[in-house]
């Protein structure tokens, strides 16, 4: 990915949604459910300030896709359609199968110990 600094920060967000991806993948659900509640949020931050980037017009024709000068305006802007591509389940995509909840494992606490009662010589 290279030296640079943008080669830099292209290589540690690359890293950072491998480890949710992983994280996400081979949790159990607690982990899972703690991991979401805090990078859920900031993903969401990051979509909307990706996307904050791009303005199609109604017909989804979007100037930050063009890529070339003089080259036409692709439809529809290829930041909205990635999203909607990567997010909005397709129609014939099976439901998630609902994980049910585990029960409770009662907690055993430990009895404190004794104190040893120490013996000085007198
Ligand atoms: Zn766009």
């Amino acid at each position: 990915m290279g030296s640079s600094a943008f080669g830099q920060l292209r290589t540690s967000l690359a890293e950072y949604l491998a480890e949710i991806w992983s994280s996400t993948k081979q949790g159990d659900d607690r982990a899972v459910a703690v991991l979401a509640r805090k990078a859920l949020p900031r993903l969401v931050e990051a979509l909307n300030a990706v996307l904050d980037e791009h303005s199609p017009d109604a017909d989804g024709r979007c100037a930050s896709c063009r890529s070339r000068r003089f080259g036409r305006t692709p439809r529809p802007c290829r930041a909205y359609l990635s999203a909607h591509l990567c997010l909005l389940p397709a129609a014939d995509e099976p439901e998630p199968v609902p994980v049910a909840p585990q029960p409770r494992r009662s907690v055993v606490v430990a009895e404190p110990a004794r104190r040893s009662v120490l013996r000085t010589p007198s």
